[in-house]
């Protein structure tokens, strides 16, 4: 049951430190996409919950946040990060419930999220200014500002993640934040508000208001109280935020899609690349930005790379979050529609393989059994185009710089795997593929809180993750002191 789980009321918004009703007292059904049945209100934030908690934000920064030593604001998020850890099986099951993932990557997720708090709360006091040799007479230095209001716009797949790597690296750095989680999976937004608020963070310092992208979303992207956006989601509404936060000049990080490829050749070590091959592609059920959606192979091994795979997805089985299988559902009856239309543009012989649907799984749930496809044209909408579901597309290569121009050749350009025992060719194509992490003999490397991560093209501009985030949520000063 998930009100068993809830220490809060998801039907109100969080602001200035405290839980109150929306604006316009309205509220928006939350699903189990396991069941597909309604488990709960959530509070349906809009235009003056925005205004609110933007005003929140900025009394913020003029008050106790604002003059927060960076040494104390990092304590405050290490605390915070405790405190999730204490909450971190409580917080899986809501986000299983919430968003359908099994249980075993909810807690990943939960587990991500405190590490979050920790490493931005260590990194708070670490950012330093440079003293700048300048004319007789003159010191120079830089000052590492924080921007003031940030607003964050984050999706429904990771949300425990995606705010950890947002939100903490803003607070970080001083900012006053506005969250607007996405409408299909609100309830950790609002339990990360609470035990922030717990942790001692200051009234108005994270303020969250769930509603609906149009609406909540909307009004704080083009909200001209506001100094920095970070948005995480379609390439879309990406476009549209960025469009709202160039009339009011503000800086952008976007985190939008990908299609990533993983490109193995013949002297790979495949015993070692099979599970990655896989893995990459169906963790939570194929809804990741990063997930490795192509796999490229040199054609000496391309039989054997699809029967293994083949092999692997026959295995495979999808069913309610708790039950914890390999596959939870999809976010919402849309989503499932949305895959179904890119599946039917595959024909019979292309269908590799197909995973299963636990046949104990309610029968309202979104369901839909992983799919690997094989023998798809490089041109194919199928290896084109984000598909944000458990599908992927094997396509052979015969050279390096076919599978380096097929590698490339989408719109995007987030994340990238080599798969090769030769040293010269690693260090060739880290430079040649167009992605923002590219990994050798592994994808991933464990998704690090350590390690600086964006896109190129339409995956986004920006980096988040890591000390590179710190950069990215402040805002440099030179002062210039004459002094004869
Ligand atoms: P989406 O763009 O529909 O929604 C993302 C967020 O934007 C939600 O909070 C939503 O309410 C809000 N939103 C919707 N319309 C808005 C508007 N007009 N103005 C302001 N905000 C608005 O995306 P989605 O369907 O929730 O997420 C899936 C997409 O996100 C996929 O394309 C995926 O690749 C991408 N994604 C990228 C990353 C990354 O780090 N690069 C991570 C997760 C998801």
């Amino acid at each position: 049951m998930l009100s068993d789980k809830l220490w809060f009321d998801p039907a109100q918004v969080f602001i200035g430190g405290r839980w109150t009703a929306p604006f316009n007292g309205d509220g928006l059904p939350i699903e189990d996409p396991s069941t597909g049945s309604e488990i709960g209100l959530l509070a349906k934030g809009g235009t003056e919950d925005i205004d609110a908690a933007v005003a929140a934000a900025q009394s913020a920064r003029l008050g106790d946040w604002g003059r927060m030593t960076a040494t104390d604001r990092g304590r405050i998020l290490s605390r915070l990060g405790q405190l999730i850890l204490a909450r971190a099986e409580d917080l899986a099951v809501i986000e299983a419930l919430d968003v359908g993932k099994p249980l075993k990557q909810a807690r990943a997720d939960a587990l991500a999220l405190a590490r979050y708090m920790e490493f931005y709360g260590g990194a708070a006091d670490k950012l330093m200014g440079q003293t700048i040799p300048y004319l007789d007479g003159y010191t120079v230095y830089t000052l590492r500002e924080p921007h003031g209001v940030t607003g964050h716009i984050v999706p429904w797949n990771y949300p425990m993640q995606i705010i950890g790597r947002s939100v903490g690296a803003a607070l970080a750095m001083g900012n006053a934040c506005v969250l607007k989680p996405a409408e299909e999976a609100c309830l950790t937004a609002l339990a990360f508000a609470d035990l922030a608020h717990q942790a001692g963070l200051p009234a108005g310092a994270l303020n969250v208001v769930p509603g609906l992208g149009a609406e909540a979303g909307a009004a704080l992207s083009r909200h001209p109280g506001v100094h920095h956006l970070s948005f995480t989601g379609s390439v879309a509404t990406g476009a549209l935020v960025q469009a709202e936060a160039a009339r009011n000049i503000v800086p952008v990080t976007l985190e939008l899609g990908g299609k990533s490829p993983q490109l193995v050749f013949a002297d790979a070590d495949l015993d070692k690349a099979l599970p990655f091959l896989v893995n990459a592609g169906i963790q939570n059920a194929g809804q990741t930005c990063s997930a490795a959606s192509r796999i490229l192979v040199e054609r000496s091994r391309y039989g054997e790379v699809v029967d293994r795979m083949a092999a692997g997805y026959a295995q495979l089985r999808t069913g309610p979050a708790l039950a914890d299988l390999d596959l939870g559902p999809l976010i919402s009856a849309r989503q499932k529609g949305i895959v179904e239309s890119y599946l039917a543009l595959a024909d019979d012989l292309t269908i590799a393989a197909r995973g299963q649907i636990d046949p104990e799984a309610p029968a309202g749930g979104h369901y839909l059994a992983p799919a690997l496809l094989s023998d798809v044209s490089p041109d194919h909408r199928l290896a084109r185009e984000e598909i944000f579901g458990p599908v992927q597309v094997v396509i052979p290569f015969d050279s390096e710089e076919e599978a380096v121009a097929i590698a490339n050749g989408t719109d995007y350009g987030l994340v990238a795997s080599v798969w090769s025992d030769n040293g010269a060719r690693q260090m060739r194509l880290a430079r040649q593929l167009r992605a923002g992490q590219v990994f050798i003999n592994n994808y991933g490397a464990g998704g690090g809180v350590e390690l600086p991560f964006g896109g190129m093209g339409k995956s986004g501009h920006g980096r988040e993750k890591g000390f590179e985030a710190l950069y990215g949520f402040s805002v440099l000063k030179t002062v210039a002191a004459h002094h004869g």
